[in-house]
């Protein structure tokens, strides 16, 4: 494929590199179990226990010998009749041995006396006499409604591995090996600002020539649901002692990301305002669309604490391509996710589409699944990347190379679930 990269303008893969070169697991921390909810384990959890701790029955119902057991083969109606020597509940722990002739009583959960060969159902028994019990068919496989001990889980063995994202399901196991707390990489802090003479709150009905600020609130929504603890820092206006106010309490953050000012404006200021803060620049401008005026840099200061800084084109599309395309991976990275990249499938396009331009695309489209069948996608009538509203309609972005290229209905394209 011929190649339309302008000069020194890096690629998407390219940039991503850089990102994650400069982003580390953040430091690792002691929280409660149920604290733990969201966040990556740090520690490989062991069990101290087995489970079930004991032999235990699976049903209410009888145990019985194994002495009584009928051949299993002989399919037909095996029925005997047991003396009941006594009754254990869960809880409790049986005293006496089965012999031939005998049966427990036993409920779910409760460890199964010593000589037994199954578990009878109680469906399939009929007490008749207070001390008696027929047993309806005996023709059964031994171990019978019986979970030997340690099946589920054996003392020492590792339960979840360093890594795992801790879920409600995590929460149950670590409470059955007996941990009330563990340690999780430490989610990072993000704050969000931007900045705009034009911007004002969602609460504010904009007056002549002022858009309302979309752009906090979505990329807070983005970095929590990626994991972060996130400050909206507000906005400032394009005046670099207004802008460098803000960048200097975002900077106390691990990620920092500013909206708008990045580009080639007269009020483009933020690039001058981080460099004069000490945030040392990694990229400016990267071969996409949109996103192209996308920074990035990093500022570390003398207690080594790390902030990322991410200037994002103020375009909200622009704006949320690039918190996917980058940001998103630079929280997973922080947060002890070292490897993830957006989700990327293949599909049919259902429609033709025209591909205009010098810049690899995302675009966005509604992708459908339809089981035993390749995904379709059909990219949607946008008007470019201030057009927040048709994105509100889609579920993907599409992704198309460099170049101008009519593609076919039919056509396998990649699409980026949202
Ligand atoms: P800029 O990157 O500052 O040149 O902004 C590019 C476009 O995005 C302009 O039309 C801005 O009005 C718009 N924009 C900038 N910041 C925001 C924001 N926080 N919310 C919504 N739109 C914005
Ligand atoms: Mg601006």
């Amino acid at each position: 494929m011929t190649s339309h990269r302008t000069p020194n303008m890096i690629t998407v893969d390219q940039a991503l590199q850089h990102v994650l070169s400069h982003a580390h697991p953040n430091a690792t921390r002691r929280v409660s179990v149920l604290e733990a909810v969201g966040a990556i384990l740090a520690e490989e959890v062991i069990s101290d226990i087995d489970s079930p701790p004991h032999d235990k029955a699976m049903m209410d119902g009888y145990a019985i010998s194994a002495d009584d057991l009928a051949d299993p083969s002989q399919r037909d109606d095996a029925s005997i009749e047991l003396e009941v020597i006594e009754e254990v509940t869960a809880g409790a722990v049986p005293t006496k041995k089965l012999a031939s002739g005998q049966a427990t009583r036993i409920m779910t959960g409760a460890p199964v006396p010593e000589g037994v060969g199954a578990v009878v159902m109680i469906e399939q028994t009929e007490q008749i006499q207070p001390s008696r019990v027929r047993i309806q068919n005996v023709a059964l496989p031994a171990g019978t409604n019986i979970m030997p001990r340690a099946t589920s889980l054996a003392v020492g063995q590792t339960v979840i591995a360093p890594g795992t994202p801790i879920r409600p399901i995590e929460v149950g196991v670590l409470s059955e090996v007996g941990r009330t707390e563990v340690e999780i990489f430490a989610p990072p802090t993000v704050a969000v600002m931007t900045s705009g003479n034009e911007l004002v709150t969602p609460d504010v009905k904009p007056g002549p020539g002022q858009i309302r600020n979309s752009n906090n609130p979505m990329l807070v929504a983005l970095a929590q649901r990626a994991g972060a603890t996130v400050t909206d820092l507000g906005i400032a206006r394009d005046e670099e002692t207004a802008i460098r106010a803000l960048v200097e309490e975002g900077l106390t953050h691990d990620v920092l990301i500013l909206s708008g000012g990045v580009s080639a404006g007269v009020l483009d200021l933020v690039p001058k305002v981080l460099q004069d803060a000490g945030v040392e620049q990694v990229f400016h401008k990267v071969h996409l669309k949109p996103g192209k005026p996308v920074w990035f840099g990093v500022r570390e200061n003398e207690s080594d604490q790390r902030t990322l800084v991410f200037g994002l084109p103020g375009n909200p599309v622009s704006s949320l391509v690039c918190f996917e395309l980058f940001v998103r991976a630079a929280i997973a990275k922080l947060r002890g996710q070292p490897n993830v990249t957006l989700p990327c499938v293949r599909a049919a396009l259902s429609q033709q589409h025209q591909q205009r331009g010098d810049r690899p695309v995302y675009f966005p489209g509604v992708f459908t699944e339809t089981p035993g069948e390749l995904p379709s996608v059909a990219p949607l009538p946008w008007q470019g990347s201030a057009d927040l509203t048709t994105l509100a309609k889609a579920n993907c972005l599409l992704y198309f190379p460099a170049g101008e290229k009519v593609y076919e209905a039919g056509e396998i394209v990649d699409v980026f679930p949202q």
